[in-house]
């Protein structure tokens, strides 16, 4: 009946975790696992059967790159796609049902600026997610040839694109927790974010980094808010790390100290003093006063940078200060600062 139909993400959340086991995907041949067919399975069963892919549908391309949470394919599945090899051990159970849980995040993702999600091989051994393959830069690449590339319209549209695609997710109660311009693309002017959610696979993926060293990738630090850093130890699991809406708009914050200096704040700094000053407030004081990046620009900087995660602005606010900034005539604005020129 209809009202079965139309769970909302928490209803599914807390059924889930009671569920995911009794999917049957291993029991069904491959032809019937996307969309085997037990009537009286639970609706989340069904749910998950529907986005299932089997393995042997796929076709494995070259290897695109190597992450945190394991390697991306080039593919083929009806098309183009990218298939990102998960390496999460399927014999444990828990760990399986980690994995499709963030795949039942995936599902319901409908919006112009998120990757479209295909679907997902949950028959172990073979996990891995299936997403649209982006053709274009990252958004990484493109701040850092910015002035060839970027002019201050195009700069307001990618993050107004950004803005829309953060304010959608976090309306579906979804954190993205890893967003950063790596994880950005942008192809003929369209802005896509990708890998949301796999941040909660983070205590399950196998890389043997169960050791008290604490691993930072270079250019992870640049994006977490002042509360993460402060909670950032080799005891801690990046799993509990104390993500939230409000540090996606910090890490949206350096996305749009990017987009304008074309670097990551005080980027050449190590480590260690990276944290520290990040963890006191100290570092975005300094940021903020040496950038040069013009009032308006600021301002928004320092709504997403707030030390206090209660006073940063939400996307839909962001939303409307992109919205408000003062209009500037395309011929006129030039790839940098919002300064504005006079006519020569
Ligand atoms: P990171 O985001 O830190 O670069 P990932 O594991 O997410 O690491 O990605 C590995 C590589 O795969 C990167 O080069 C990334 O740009 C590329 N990639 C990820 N998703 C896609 C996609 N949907 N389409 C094309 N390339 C992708
Ligand atoms: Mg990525």
């Amino acid at each position: 009946d209809e009202a079965d139909v139309e769970l909302s993400s928490e209803q599914v959340d807390s059924e889930q975790t009671e569920d995911l086991e009794e999917d049957g995907l291993d029991e069904l041949p491959p032809c019937n696992r996307r969309f085997g067919g037990n009537i009286h399975r639970s609706q989340t069963s069904v749910y998950l059967q529907e986005w299932n892919i089997p393995y042997e549908e796929l076709q494995l391309e070259e290897l695109v790159g190597k992450g945190r949470w394991g390697k991306v394919h080039r593919g083929r599945w009806h098309g183009e796609v990218a298939i990102r090899l998960v390496e999460v051990d399927g014999n444990n159970q828990e760990h399986l049902k980690l994995f499709k849980k963030e795949v039942m995040n995936y599902r319901q993702t409908r919006h112009d600026n998120v990757i479209l999600f295909m679907g997902a091989c949950m028959a172990p051994p073979h996990l891995a997610i299936i997403t649209s393959f982006c053709r274009g830069m990252t958004l990484y690449t493109v701040v850092r040839e910015r002035a060839s590339l970027l002019d201050n319209n195009k700069t307001r549209q990618i993050a107004q694109d950004i803005v829309n695609g953060m304010s959608y997710l976090h309306a579906k109660g979804i954190i993205h927790k890893d967003l950063k311009s790596k994880n950005i693309f942008y192809d003929t002017n369209k802005v896509v974010i990708t890998d949301f959610g796999l941040f909660g696979m983070s205590g399950v993926v196998q890389e043997g980094r169960r050791n008290s060293v604490l691993q930072i990738p270079r250019g992870w630090l640049f994006y977490l808010s002042s509360e993460i850093v402060r909670k950032m130890s080799p005891e801690e699991g990046e799993n509990q790390l104390p993500f939230s809406k409000a540090a996606d708009v910090y890490a949206f914050g350096t996305i749009w100290y990017e987009l304008h200096t074309g670097l990551w704040p005080l980027e050449k700094l190590p480590v260690e003093a990276h944290l520290w000053l990040f963890g006191s407030g100290e570092g975005i004081r300094r940021e903020l006063g040496r950038a040069h990046l013009g009032k308006e620009v600021t301002e928004i900087l320092s709504a997403c940078w707030s030390f206090h995660s209660a006073d940063r602005a939400t996307f839909t606010q962001l939303s409307d200060m992109l919205e408000k900034l003062p209009k500037l005539n395309r011929r006129l604005s030039h790839p940098g600062h919002f300064r504005k020129t006079q006519e020569p």
